[in-house]
């Protein structure tokens, strides 16, 4: 009775503690306090609105080119965006957790690699040049049982051949159930799609797990050139860390290049692909689609 006067309310603040539990890592008990609400209030409704665009089909990717260093066009990655009509554009890295706590990822996610492919297909249709498409999926998405089999019927669905897909998972997706996440990725490698670690250098994997890992990409985390870029231990420290993925067999793409000066760094550092909004924003398909026209498309593939 302390906590609500009508069984409504009750049930919201019974639920906003139930969030609290969620983001405190789950697994736990939190009691309602009326501070909660505001921050809460934010979370439910975005939980809203994400069921209302999954419904009306209101989201929609953008796609941001990836190139070698010689400048062929390498692929895209496949960016979510939502454009609400009350709140206007809402980042990925607001509603991503919050589709991931609700378990809304499962939909979404299944929609962004359906839709991704398909574009690719479309492209392939107009006669344009087979390249890459990159997708992120979050741990959530990857546990369901189904995953690996959804993905080989979506993919004879739209046609689509498995190696020109690559899955990004960040560290934390995949450490957080290592035993689990490694079977998965070995499932998905035979089918022959293409696996990255992406953000990679921000969590807590260590370099030894990373070895034991079916792995073909290494995408370092844009903060190793957000930093002290121009002095000379930034540009050691990326050369260093391609090394390493290389030593590892595996291709490494230096994303978030946005500056000359950070240009300059990935130029020195031998790694295979850069992204960035340098060379290319995330944009829109029709938009997207110009650098399947003008640049020369191929796929390096890093030989050890
Ligand atoms: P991410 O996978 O690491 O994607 C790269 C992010 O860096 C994108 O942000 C991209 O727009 C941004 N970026 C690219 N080049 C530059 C640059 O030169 N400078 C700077 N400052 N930023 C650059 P975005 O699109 O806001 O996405 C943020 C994150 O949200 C992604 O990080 C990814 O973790 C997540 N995300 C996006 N779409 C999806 C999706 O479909 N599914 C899942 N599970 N996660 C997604
Ligand atoms: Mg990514
Ligand atoms: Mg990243």
């Amino acid at each position: 009775p302390a906590d609500a006067v009508t069984p409504v309310a009750l049930q919201k603040h019974a639920d906003i503690a139930m969030y609290r539990a969620k983001a405190k890592g789950r697994n736990c008990c939190e009691f309602f306090s009326p501070e909660m609400a505001s921050v809460t209030d934010a979370a439910m409704g975005l939980e809203q609105i994400l069921r209302r665009a999954l419904e009306e089909r209101r989201f929609e990717l953008h796609y941001q080119p990836q190139f070698t260093q010689a400048g062929g066009l390498v692929g895209f990655e496949a960016l979510l965006r939502l454009d609400d009509p009350d709140r206007g554009l809402i980042s990925p890295t607001e509603f991503i957790p919050i589709a991931e706590e609700t378990g809304l990822i499962v939909p979404i996610g299944a929609w962004v690699l359906r839709e991704a492919c398909s574009q690719l297909r479309r492209w392939l249709d107009d006669g344009l040049p087979a390249t890459r498409m990159s997708v992120n999926v979050s741990a959530r998405e990857i546990i369901g049982d189904s995953f690996v089999d959804d993905i080989a019927i979506m993919l004879s669905q739209v046609r689509i051949d498995p190696w020109l897909l690559e899955l990004e998972l960040t560290e934390s997706a995949v450490f957080r159930n290592p035993v689990e996440s490694t079977r998965l990725m070995q499932r998905l490698r035979s089918l022959g799609i293409r696996l990255a670690i992406d953000d990679f250098g921000t969590g807590y994997s260590s370099f030894a797990n990373l070895q034991n890992l079916p792995l073909d990409t290494l995408k370092l985390d844009r903060s190793f050139l957000a930093g002290t870029v121009g002095s000379a231990d930034s540009a050691k420290l990326m050369r260093t860390m391609v090394d390493l993925g290389h030593n590892l067999g595996l291709m490494v793409v230096a994303e978030g290049v946005q500056t000359e000066a950070q240009v300059a760094i990935v130029r020195g550092s031998r790694c295979d692909v850069i992204q960035g909004y340098y060379f290319g924003r995330p944009q829109p398909a029709s938009r997207a689609r110009s650098f399947l026209v003008t640049e020369f498309a191929e796929t390096p593939v890093y030989a050890p």
